[in-house]
């Protein structure tokens, strides 16, 4: 299937490694031009050498709003358009009610949901240059069933969704198209810490999910690069989900 992503530019945020490494990785074998995101130069240039020389990065701390405005503004420096924007972040750290300060919700709220806010603010006037513009949040399988110990992701990527969905409505006009993707388990340097910090070992997550083991990077980007892509032109407020089957409820 041709993805029509030829010619055409997104904004792909921590993408340094992991699932934006992936979606950033997917978008490029299509044929797109990516900017990618993370906070240091050093694993910005490692995973710009990766991708190719279609791929330009900006160092950018999502939790600090004055580094999402100035990694737009530096885009738009450049060019006056993109057409499409994946929304990813670093994970919240893991913990339960009682362990978790104040400070740990309000950098959380930063990092998950206000950096989701910000870039979608700032980028608006890029995307609205586009003649298939489109957003994809990247939340998790939290937003459906809540996830042991990771009580900051439960709490907090529900209200990603919850904008998503208002901003199904609020850009239709504009012809923006916005959906979320929630990733399962997806083997990454962040599943790995997860697992190093948790009881449960690998063996007793995959006896979990249906499929029998966690999703590959490689299985996560693919889906992603077709949300974003013209091709999915009628696809809009949707939540789909990247688990193995590991999510059980009826809706
Ligand atoms: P990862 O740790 O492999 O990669 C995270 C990326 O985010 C890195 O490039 C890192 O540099 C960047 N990053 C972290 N904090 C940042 C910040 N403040 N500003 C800019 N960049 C920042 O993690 P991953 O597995 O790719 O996960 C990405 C997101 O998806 C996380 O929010 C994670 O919680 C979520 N998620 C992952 C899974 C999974 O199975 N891998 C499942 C559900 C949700």
């Amino acid at each position: 299937m041709n993805l029509d992503l030829k010619d055409r530019t997104f904004l792909v945020t921590a993408a340094s490694r992991g699932l934006g490494f992936s979606v950033a990785k997917s978008l490029m074998n299509e044929g797109a031009e990516v900017i990618i995101c993370g906070r240091t130069e050093e694993s910005l240039k490692r995973a710009t050498k990766a991708l190719g020389t279609s791929a330009h990065y900006y160092v950018t701390d999502l939790s600090k709003k004055e580094d999402v405005v100035k990694l737009v503004r530096n885009i738009a420096d450049e060019s006056d358009q993109i057409d499409g924007l994946f929304v990813n972040a670093g994970g919240p750290p893991p913990g339960t009610f009682s362990n978790l300060s104040d400070d740990d919700w309000k950098k959380a709220i930063d990092l998950t949901l206000m950096s989701a806010v910000w870039l979608t603010r700032e980028a608006l006037p890029l995307l609205k240059m586009s003649n298939s513009p489109s957003i994809l949040y990247s939340t998790s399988i939290s937003v459906k069933q809540p996830i042991d110990n990771l009580l900051l992701s439960n709490a907090i990527r529900p209200a990603v969704i919850g904008m998503m969905r208002t901003l199904a409505s609020e850009l239709a006009p504009y012809n923006i198209r916005v959906n979320a993707i929630c990733p399962g388990y997806i083997s990454t340097e962040r599943t790995e810490q997860l697992m190093a910090a948790s009881e449960s070992g690998v063996e007793n997550i995959n006896a979990k999910i249906p499929l029998g083991r966690m999703g590959t990077p490689e299985e996560f980007g693919p889906v992603c690069a077709f949300l974003l892509s013209p091709v999915a032109s009628y696809i809009h407020g949707a939540i789909l989900l990247v688990d193995g089957g590991l999510y059980q409820g009826m809706m």
